[in-house]
């Protein structure tokens, strides 16, 4: 029970084939209780009914500061703390440079970035009182090696923001006992690459990867459980590659 009693929130978690859900799954087996916090018609009420009894599904737009703080004040009303934060929400679009509008760099910077902003800035203060907290950002590999294999460069430029951020956020809040890390997962089969690969082309890209397989969202959620969990307590501004090898450097 890596993670008894403690009170974990999770943005985007709502999807069950998702990294999200993976993570809000294993960090309840590990003894949490999850928030799971996701858009309306991703119904993050029935994906925390599924992990069981006595966790908290909301409606949470991260794009949205007001949404945000509203979230956190629920998730503490409920559960009187809040220990961990994964932000996790993020979307893709796969562009070239010279075809992305400005209402594309909007959308998916404002979700994976700005979401990771507000949603941070909306659980600092308690994780601050608390002196204890462990923040964990989704970035990509694609912020790494300037682009994965859908996401277009305003999603590579989204993902190396968060991944600055996180460091600012870890050097900042480090002395008040909070941690923030990131990690950077390679290609893992979930809705956000479903039908835009064929199996053939799935296979050529496993053939790529050291460990010959795309990755699993459980491989992400035990990423997650590692840097939400006292097994990280001297981790901080760290980007946790969970590739299989992809990017090796
Ligand atoms: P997914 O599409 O299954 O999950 C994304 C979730 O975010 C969805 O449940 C969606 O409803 C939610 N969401 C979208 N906009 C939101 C908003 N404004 N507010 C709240 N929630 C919102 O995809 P996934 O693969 O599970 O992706 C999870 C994260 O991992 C994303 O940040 C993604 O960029 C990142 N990532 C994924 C991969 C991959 O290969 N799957 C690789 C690297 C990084």
């Amino acid at each position: 029970m890596l993670l008894k009693d403690k009170v974990a929130v999770i943005t985007g978690a709502a999807g069950i084939n998702g990294l999200g859900f993976a993570a809000a799954r294993l960090m309840a087996s590990h003894g949490a209780r999850v928030v799971i916090l996701d858009l309306a018609q991703a119904e993050p009420a029935a994906a925390a009914a599924r992990i069981g009894d006595g966790h908290l599904g909301l409606v949470a737009n991260v794009t949205d500061k007001a949404s945000c703080d509203a979230a956190a004040a629920a998730a503490i009303q409920q559960f009187g703390r809040i220990d961990i934060l994964v932000n996790n929400a993020g979307i893709t679009q796969a562009a070239k440079t010279l075809e992305i509008s400005g209402a594309d760099y909007d959308r998916i910077l404002d979700v994976s970035l700005r979401g990771t902003m507000y949603m941070s800035q909306a659980v600092l203060p308690t994780m601050q009182q608390q002196r204890n907290g462990s923040i964990i950002c989704i970035s990509s590999v694609s912020a790494q090696r300037g682009g994965g294999i859908l996401g277009g460069p305003h999603y590579s430029a989204a993902k190396a923001g968060v991944l600055g951020l996180a460091r600012a956020m870890a050097r900042e809040f480090g002395p008040d006992g909070i941690r923030v890390n990131s990690i950077a997962p390679g290609l893992i089969g979930t809705d956000i690459i479903k039908g835009k690969l064929t199996e053939e082309k799935k296979a050529d890209i496993a053939e790529t990867i050291p460990l010959a397989r795309l990755g699993r969202a459980d491989d992400i959620g035990g990423a997650c459980v590692f840097l939400a969990s006292d097994l990280s307590l001297y981790c901080t501004g760290i980007t946790l590659d969970v590739n299989g090898g992809m990017l090796i450097h």
